[in-house]
This record gives structure tokens, sequence and C-alpha cells, in this order.
């Protein structure tokens, strides 16, 4: 199974926190439209020999682009590579590009899956993050895309400063309310040289509290398995038969090829980058030249990626594909370095697989580095 992530790098503006790549000048969208196109046909010998699954437009805002332009670039992906029956093809939409109308001519093309930004459902906290959307836009347009998407995540941001367990639970049931069948959720985290560092280190914004982190992280986790949802991945809720297939293609170590300025893309034994900047990724295109870094993986680094994502996934780390794939000195090694946090009742073993505890669920990233072996 293959799955192509094709980024879309333009925002109408930049919220406080984001640290992915974006531009806020949409002047050169064309070009980028284009060079996307030639990049997927570039790139078609890639997966010569698999055919697709998913097609996910991330960003970004990927709902900048009208549909003839997602339309467009789906083209280029059935012109160029064996697409499966039934693909899942997801767009990364914020609330306010989706109105009735667009809704409506969305459900009508190949996409098949929207996955929403709501972020909070009150203005305050949509304020502090400088957010596009309102909150009447942001239950507006759930109330409309349910009518018409079976299939739809919404994204919220837990964590956030001044907002209270309260609040947070109101925007959780609220999100509930609407009856989508997966949910995504982050803590808000404060990268280097956002917006948001430079107010909290300004006094202007009060720093994010992890200790609230923590417990609205429990609190959302017990609140959507009540209702139904499994927490498959530390961050993703989906009810069954609604887990995204393009993340857990990640997850699952699977291949994906990242399209676009800063995509990444990974065939198993090679993780790659495309340039952060879409003036050189267009320029590099225009010359038939992909803008890409590559690394080959080791046996250690590729043995870490399967322990830091395998704990964060219901599926867990296997004692058998750790032996099979890395050798046994990896197996012993991890057998070892796991003793310690199956003593604090953070990991657990469970039909051969290593994996994290509800307590050990929120440290879940940090144990998984004490796991790491070194080069
Ligand atoms: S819309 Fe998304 S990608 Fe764009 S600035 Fe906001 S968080 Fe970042």
């Amino acid at each position: 199974m293959s799955g192509i992530y094709i980024h879309i790098p333009f925002c109408k503006q930049a919220c406080h926190y984001c640290d992915f790549h974006f531009s806020t000048s949409l002047k050169k969208k064309d070009e980028l439209i284009n060079a996307l196109c030639q990049e997927l046909e570039l790139r078609k010998g890639e997966f010569k020999n698999s055919s697709v699954e998913t097609i996910y437009f991330g960003g970004g805002t990927p709902s900048l682009l009208t549909n003839d332009e997602l339309q467009f670039i789906i083209d280029s992906v059935y012109k160029n590579y064996k697409v499966s029956d039934h693909p899942e093809i997801t767009l990364e939409a914020n609330p306010d590009d989706l109105s009735k109308e667009r809704i409506i001519a969305l459900s009508k093309s190949p996409i098949n899956r929207l996955s929403i930004g709501i972020q909070s459902f009150f203005e305050a906290d949509l304020k502090l993050m400088n957010r596009a959307h309102n909150a009447n836009e942001a239950k507006s347009c759930l109330d409309e895309a349910t009518k018409h998407f079976d299939n739809i995540s919404l994204d919220l941001i837990y964590g956030i400063p001044g907002a209270s367990n309260v609040q947070w639970l109101a925007n959780i049931e609220m999100a509930l309310s609407f009856g989508v069948p997966h949910i995504s959720s982050y803590a808000l985290t404060v990268e280097p040289k956002t917006a948001l560092a430079s107010f909290i280190k300004k006094g202007i914004i009060d720093n994010v509290d992890d200790e609230q982190a923590h417990e609205q992280f429990y609190m959302l986790k017990d609140k959507l398995e009540a209702s139904g949802f499994v927490h498959y991945e530390l961050s993703n809720f989906g009810k069954d038969g609604y887990f995204s297939k393009n993340n857990s293609a990640y997850w699952q170590g699977k291949s994906y090829l990242g399209i676009g300025p800063s995509a990444h893309s990974f065939n198993g034994k090679q993780r790659g980058w495309n340039v952060k900047n879409n003036s050189k990724y267009i320029n590099a295109i225009a010359q038939h030249e992909l803008p890409i870094e590559i690394e080959t993986l080791t046996q250690t680094d590729q043995y870490n990626e399967y322990i830091m994502t395998g704990l964060r996934t219901i599926w867990g780390v296997s004692f058998r594909k750790v032996e099979e794939d890395f050798g046994l000195v990896f197996k012993d090694y991890l057998i070892e370095q796991s003793e310690v946090f199956i003593n604090q009742q953070l990991l657990y073993i469970d039909d051969g697989h290593l994996r994290v505890t509800k307590k050990g669920q929120f440290l879940c990233d940090g144990i998984a580095s004490e796991l790491f072996k070194i080069n």
C-alpha cells in the first residue's frame, strides 16, 4: 500500500503557534500547482509496483485551492500512478473556507474525507491562536459538512493558556454533538520563533501549563472512549472503520510520497525532505530537478522509528518483529530497557507486544526515546 501526501503551502494568516511551512502570499499559487503536478510526473517511477490507496492534501491550508485546482492535481495523480478502486482522499480544510456551496461541491468531487481545523469552539481561544475563523463558522461548517460527508475528522487543541478544564470539556462535548467519526487532538506546544513563543516571553500570554495539558489529555481520552471512539494513536481517536488510512500507513511504516515544498517521503529504507521554500521548489522543478534531500536510515534509525511509532499506537511494538527485522541484540536491548518502565506501570507486555499503559500515554514520546538505541 502506498500513499501520496501533497503539501499546499499557503495560509490566509499565520496562526500564532504554527511552525509548518506556508506563505501568506498567494502570488505563486498557479506556478506552485503546476510544479506539484510536474513533481508527481517526475516521481511516477517510485510507485511503479504498488497502487495508491490514499491521497492526502495537507498544509498549509489546502482548502484555499479551488475545487478545480484540487481536481487538476487529483487528475495528475491518476494520470501518473495506479490508483486503487476506492482511495481515501482527504482534504485538510479550515472552517472559513467551507461555505455551504463549497461543501456541496466538494461532496461531488473525488474527495471523500474532510479533516477540519476547528481547534476550539471558543472565541477567546481562536483569537489567542490567531485562527482565521470564528466560533460560529466552526459550528456552521460542521453542521453542513456532516450533511454531505460521512468521513469527517476534526482537530482540537488542548492546553491553551486561559482555557479551563470546564471549557475544554465543553469543547469536547460540542465536537461530539456533531457526530463526527474521527477526532485528532494535540497539545498546544510552544515552538521556537513563533509569535506564541514571543508573546509568552514578553508576558503577553501565560505560558502553557503542562499539568493542565496532562489533565485535559486524560479528560479527552476518557470522554471519547466512553463515546465509542478507539484511541488508536496518541493524538487520534476514531470510530470503527474510520481510522485515518493515510496516517495509519505512516505509523505502520508503509511507503509514502511527499509532494510539494517541505513534504517528507519514505520508502521503507530512505527518508526524503523537499526544500522548505516555495520559490526554490518551483525553480528546481522547472529544471526537472527534485529539490529533495535524502537520508538512508541505518538499522538503528529504523528500529528507533519503529519504537516511536509503535508505542504511540494501539498496535504496540512487536517483539517478534523487532527480532525478525533487527535481530536478537535489538530484542534483548528492548527487553532490558523497558524493564524499568514496566516496573513503574508505564509500559506493559501483552500478547508479545510492548504497549504503553494509560498512565504512560501522556509520557509516551519521552519513554520511547529512552528505549532508543544510539548508533
Ligand atoms: S492554518 Fe494551519 S498551517 Fe496555516 S498557519 Fe494555521 S495552523 Fe499553520
